[in-house]
């Protein structure tokens, strides 16, 4: 049987397509079935998407709720918070639009059967911090996949989206999309009036901290692999803040979160000698950020910086002051559950290195750096807001969609907007879906139509690493290093090592410049180069190397942002050497890329950042 014999290709025709069926996804899905009642609505999942995504394995709070039920917060106050933890530079319009929305959907979910968890004397949602409600959310994922189900015309799971396809007859417009059955090996073609890309953020962009046999072991889940970002690039959506990586502070080898031990049990952080230490770096930070540093609460990143500071001074290592709060049995409950619920993994840790929180105080460290939309980062596509609320310059269409037509995104997808999470993912989905059905009515009889030859060259390219594979594979009579292909693992590993020596990450204490950048990029080329020569042994390692593609395209978008900021707007999440100080005056603005797929080069612009609330 030849390469392509015994392949069945499959078509599957939608009026909205949406690329992962996470939280956005989900939302999405679920929206687009209420406005379009009679539309082809198709999700597709490279998983399955009753426990895909970061919030696969549960979470124990939703970091995003208003409260305003109760007069607990406004929208402005959140889109204050976010602007002041990423820097000043939030698309206003953008996050104002998910917080006014994010109470109604953190309400439905709780109709859905969500458990959240209500103060006893309040009857309010419990609340973790200022924005955050606690849940017993094991089964999060599973309600939330439930309703994106019920609304689908049809869930297609297992079938990884390797491209877009465009229309024949207009070049900026979206026509559908191609992917793989990672189980069966068929190809899917599909064909959409209106795609929204919901394929959540990159890992393993940079080399994580856990190398060899614990390499999975990263903050963020090994399977969110930059496709939200690399399937709108190849096509030539304009991105924005992908310099803007995110580096978190956690607890030591199983990235446990701290949030609720901060906010809830009141725990606090101390030096190798049991010091406080943030307070000894204020100097030193007001010196490169100024009055940021005064801003309440400390943003997420200048944290990181003193922490940062303190280790490298050689005061480490950074312990979580567990002791006192667990003397309280209610709160070392909580303090396990809060792992039990999402991070199963730290309590292992803890049990495996006999770490009783109660008798030691457990190391914080900070993780290898992400890309991500939706936490205290805001990478992603370019998008346009609200017709009632965006000024100007930021609508040039739909509500979400892309500079591309037809093209919409959400959740970790959709740049600008941090700090909207899991139920402002959700809700950002609804948003989108909605859009994308006005999109899909009001264009009408004109459709978009894909090409026969675009897809089965496509189809060619995406199926050849089995081939060379099989080839190569003859040259070989043992293990697994071959003259004439490369495999998805080392192609990996050899992404994470560019990265992380030349644009920022662990071995550098986070420290790039210019030089490095630019040799960075020529490196990320001579990788590129390369990518031809992928062999994939089966259809495992097929997926694997669509995701190195779609990773490989992320991080040379990351690596031109970080070069054309010529600031450190971020200590603690990275650092220009050659320009290390915040720089208002030139850079309070966001920056935008365009790649061109024909001639490999990417234009890099500014844009303006516009204050809506005051
Ligand atoms: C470690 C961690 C902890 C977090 N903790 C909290 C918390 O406590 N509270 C909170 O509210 N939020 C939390 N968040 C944030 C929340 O998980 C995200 O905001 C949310 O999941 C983003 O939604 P999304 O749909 O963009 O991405 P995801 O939910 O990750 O979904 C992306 C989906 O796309 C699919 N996909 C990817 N590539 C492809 C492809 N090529 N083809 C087809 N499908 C594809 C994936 O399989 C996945 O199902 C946390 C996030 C992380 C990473």
């Amino acid at each position: 049987m030849g390469l392509f014999g015994g392949r069945k290709t499959v078509f599957v025709d939608a009026d909205i397509l949406v690329i992962g069926g996470g939280m956005a996804g989900c939302g999405a899905t679920y929206e687009s079935r209420y406005w379009g009642r009679d539309l082809r609505i198709v999700c597709v999942e490279k998983a399955n998407i009753e426990r895909s995504g970061a919030v696969a394995q549960g979470l124990y709070a939703i970091n995003c709720y208003m409260g305003m039920q109760w007069g607990e917060n406004q929208p402005e106050d959140h889109v204050r918070y976010a602007r002041n933890d990423l820097m000043g530079l939030v698309r206003e319009d953008l996050g104002y639009d998910i917080a006014r929305h994010v109470d109604g959907t953190v309400h439905m979910l709780e109709e859905w059967g969500l458990p959240i968890m209500r103060d006893p004397k309040t009857g309010r949602y419990q609340r973790e911090g200022k924005w955050q409600i606690m849940i017993h959310g094991e089964s999060y994922k599973p309600i939330v996949a439930e309703a994106a189900r019920k609304a689908a015309t049809e869930v297609c799971n297992r079938i990884m989206v390797t491209h877009l396809l465009m229309d024949q007859s207009k070049p900026n417009r979206v026509g559908g999309a191609v992917g793989f059955n990672v189980r069966t090996g068929d190809f899917h073609v599909f064909r959409a009036k209106a795609v929204i890309v919901a394929a959540g953020g990159a890992s393993h962009i940079f080399k994580p901290r856990a190398v060899g046999e614990g390499m999975g072991r990263t903050w963020y889940a090994p399977w969110s692999s930059a496709s939200a970002y690399a399937l709108p690039i190849e096509v030539g959506a304009k991105m924005t803040q992908m310099e803007n990586r995110i580096v978190l502070t956690r607890f030591k080898d199983g990235y446990g979160p701290v949030g609720a031990y901060f906010l809830h049990l009141k725990t606090y952080t101390q030096n190798g000698y049991g010091e406080e230490y943030e307070k000894r770096w204020y100097d030193d930070t007001k010196a490169l950020v100024g009055e940021y540093v005064d801003r309440h609460p400390v943003p997420t990143c200048l944290r990181n910086h003193a922490l940062l500071k303190e280790v490298a001074a050689g005061r480490g290592p950074i312990r979580m002051v567990t002791k006192e709060a667990f003397q309280d049995p209610h709160k070392e409950v909580v303090g396990w559950e809060n792992f039990l619920g999402m991070t199963i993994g730290q309590a292992v840790v803890w049990a495996s290195q006999n770490i009783d929180p109660k008798e030691v105080n457990p190391e914080l460290t900070t993780s290898e750096p992400y890309v991500m939309g939706s936490h205290a980062t805001c990478s992603g596509a370019w998008a346009s807001g609200p017709e009632d609320y965006a000024p100007v310059e930021y609508q040039w269409g739909y509500n979400r969609m892309m500079t591309v037509d037809g093209l919409f995104g959400a959740g970790d997808t959709i740049g600008g907007t941090a700090h909207k999470f899991s139920s402002g993912s959700f809700t950002e989905g609804r948003i989108a879906g909605k859009a994308a059905v006005k999109y899909v009515l009001e264009k009408g009889k004109e459709q978009p139509r894909v090409s026969e030859q675009e897809y089965r060259d496509l189809e060619k390219l995406i199926y050849q690493p089995l081939e060379n594979y099989r080839i190569g594979r003859n040259e070989i009579v043992a293990g697994t290093v071959s003259p004439s292909y490369l495999l998805p693992i080392h192609g990996l590993q050899r992404l994470e090592k560019i990265m992380d020596e030349y644009v920022g990450g662990i071995s550098t204490n986070y420290m790039t410049n210019g030089v490095l950048l630019n040799r960075g990029l020529e490196l990320l080329a001579m990788l590129k180069e390369d990518m031809s020569r992928m062999g994939a042994e089966d259809l495992h390692q097929l997926q694997r190397t669509w995701e190195l593609h779609h990773r490989l395209l992320a991080s040379e978008s990351v690596t031109h942002h970080t070069l054309f900021r010529k600031e450190t707007r971020w200590p603690g999440y990275y650092y220009r050497g050659d320009h290390m100080k915040l720089d208002d005056e030139n850079w309070h603005c966001f920056t935008l890329s365009r790649y061109d797929r024909k001639s490999g080069k990417w234009a890099m612009e500014k844009a303006p950042v516009y204050h809506i609330v005051d």
